[in-house]
C-alpha cells in the first residue's frame, strides 16, 4: 500500500537504452515499431539479421516467445505478427523493438538498485548473467559482487575496479569496459534519479565489444517534476484506466479492490478513512485525496474518477476543515452534485472549522443521496453498511 502510494514510473526496454546511449553505454542500434510493415522497413533500414521484441513492461519475455531472431526484412515481418498483440503475463504487446541482431559470447549482470535499508545505491554485478538474478543469489551468492556507493561521497573508479576484481571477471579488456559501464550507469541512476537500473544480459559479443542487450529502468515519481523528457516516455495506455484519468484530471488516486470510495483531504487523513472503513469490516476501493482545496470542480473530478469503478457501492467523504473550511467543502459537495448524476449513497463527516456550518448546509440540501454523521467512525459503518 504505502509502496503503491509512492508510485515509480517504469520504462520500457527501448525508452532505458535511449538513457543508456545518452549517458555513454553502449547499446546496439534499433528502432521501434507498431506494426509489422514498420517492422520490415526498420529491419530494412539496419540491414543484415534483426532481433525484434516485444515491449511491454514486464520481465521475462524470451522465455514467453516475446523476442525473436529475424535474419530477412520478410523474417522481420513475420515475426513481428507473431509478437504484436500477444499476452505476456497479463501484458498486451503493441509495440516492438527491432535491434541489430548481435553474436554473444558470453552474458553478465550488473545493477543498480536504491538500498533503502543502507540509504545508498547499491551495484551489483555478475558474470553468470542472462538468468534469473534471484536464482544466482540464492544458488551461488559469492559470484554476485555487491557494492555500496556512498550518495554523498559519490562514486569513484576504484569502486568499479573493485566490484570486477570480486566477481572473478579476468579478462582485462572486458574489465575495463565493464568498470567504464559501471561508471556511466552510475551516471545514469543519479541523473534520472531512479531507483532501478539493470542491464541483464550485459553481453560480450563474439568480437570482445561489451554492451547492454537489455534494460530496466525505473524512475522515482517524485522526481518527475524535474525531469519532463523522462515523464512524458509514461505510457498512459498501459497504465490501470482510471490511474491514467485521475493522473489527467490532477487528482490523487491509486484503485483498491473492495466497494466503499474513499475521498479525504490530505493524505495522512485519506490514510486513516482506508484504515477505518476496513476496521468497520468493510473494503475500501480507492485512495483519493482531494488535497487542500474543496472546490466543486475539484470535488467533481474525484468523484467522477471514484465513481468510474463499477465496484463501488457506497462513497465515504471524509473531511477535517483547517485552513480549507467545512462550510466550503459542503458548498462544493451540492455545487458537484448539482453537477452530476452519482448513483451511489454518499456518507459525509465533516468536523473542524465551521463543520457546524458545513453539517446544516448538508442537512438543508435534504437529499436522499446524503448521509451526514458526526464521527469518522460512524460515517465507516454507514458507509460499509450502504455498500452491501
Ligand atoms: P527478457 O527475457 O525480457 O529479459 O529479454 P532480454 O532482452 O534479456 O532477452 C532475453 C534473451 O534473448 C537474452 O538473454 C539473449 O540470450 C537473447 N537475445 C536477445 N537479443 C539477442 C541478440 O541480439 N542476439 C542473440 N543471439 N540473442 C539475443
Ligand atoms: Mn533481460
Amino acid at each position: 500500500m504505502v509502496d503503491r502510494l509512492a508510485p515509480a514510473l517504469d520504462l520500457y526496454e527501448f525508452q532505458g537504452k535511449e538513457l543508456f546511449r545518452r549517458f555513454g553505454i553502449p547499446v546496439s542500434d534499433g528502432r521501434l515499431a507498431t506494426t509489422p510493415e514498420a517492422t520490415r522497413s526498420a529491419a530494412q533500414e539496419l540491414g543484415g539479421p534483426v532481433v525484434v521484441k516485444a515491449q511491454v513492461l514486464i520481465g521475462g519475455r524470451g522465455k514467453a516467445g516475446g523476442i525473436k531472431l529475424a535474419e530477412t526484412p520478410d523474417d522481420a515481418e513475420e515475426r513481428a505478427r507473431e509478437i504484436l498483440g500477444m499476452d505476456i503475463r497479463g501484458h498486451t504487446v503493441r509495440k516492438v523493438w527491432i535491434e541489430k541482431a548481435s553474436e554473444i559470447a558470453r552474458e553478465y549482470y550488473l545493477s543498480i538498485t536504491f538500498d533503502r535499508g543502507a540509504k545508498k545505491p547499491l551495484l551489483m554485478f555478475t558474470t553468470r548473467g542472462g538468468i534469473d538474478i534471484e536464482e544466482v543469489a540464492a544458488s551461488s551468492p559469492d559470484a554476485l559482487a555487491r557494492l555500496h556507493v556512498d550518495p554523498l561521497a559519490g562514486y569513484h573508479p576504484w569502486q568499479g575496479r573493485r566490484l570486477v576484481y570480486d566477481s572473478g571477471l579476468e579478462d582485462l579488456s572486458e574489465q575495463k569496459q565493464v568498470v567504464q559501464i559501471v561508471g556511466r550507469l552510475y551516471e545514469a541512476f543519479t541523473g534520472s534519479d531512479a531507483m532501478l537500473c539493470e542491464i541483464n544480459p550485459l553481453i560480450v559479443t563474439t568480437e570482445g565489444e561489451v554492451r547492454a542487450l537489455d534494460s530496466k529502468f525505473t524512475v522515482d515519481d517524485n522526481a518527475l517534476f524535474r525531469l519532463p523528457e523522462i515523464a512524458a516516455m509514461r505510457d498512459l495506455d498501459a497504465a490501470d484506466p482510471l490511474e491514467a484519468l485521475a493522473r489527467e484530471k490532477g487528482v490523487t488516486y491509486v484503485k483498491l479492490d473492495g466497494e466503499v470510495g474513499v475521498l479525504g483531504n490530505g493524505a495522512g487523513l485519506t490514510m486513516a478513512t482506508v484504515d477505518v472503513v476496513t476496521f468497520a469490516g468493510g473494503r475500501p476501493s480507492n485512495f483519493c485525496d482531494l488535497g487542500g482545496g474543496g472546490d466543486a470542480q475539484g470535488v467533481v473530478d474525484a468523484l467522477e474518477v471514484i465513481t468510474g469503478d463499477p465496484q463501488v457501492r457506497s462513497i465515504f467523504f471524509n473531511i477535517f476543515g483547517g485552513i480549507t473550511r467545512c462550510d466550503e467543502v459542503a458548498r462544493g459537495i451540492l455545487q458537484a452534485l448539482e453537477r452530476m448524476q452519482v448513483e451511489q449513497p454518499l456518507v459525509v463527516r465533516l468536523d473542524g472549522t465551521n463543520a457546524e456550518e458545513g453539517r446544516r448546509l448538508l442537512r438543508d440540501a435534504a437529499s436522499e443521496n446524503l448521509h451526514v454523521e458526526p464521527t469518522m467512525l460512524d460515517a465507516a459503518r454507514r458507509a460499509v453498511e450502504l455498500a452491501v
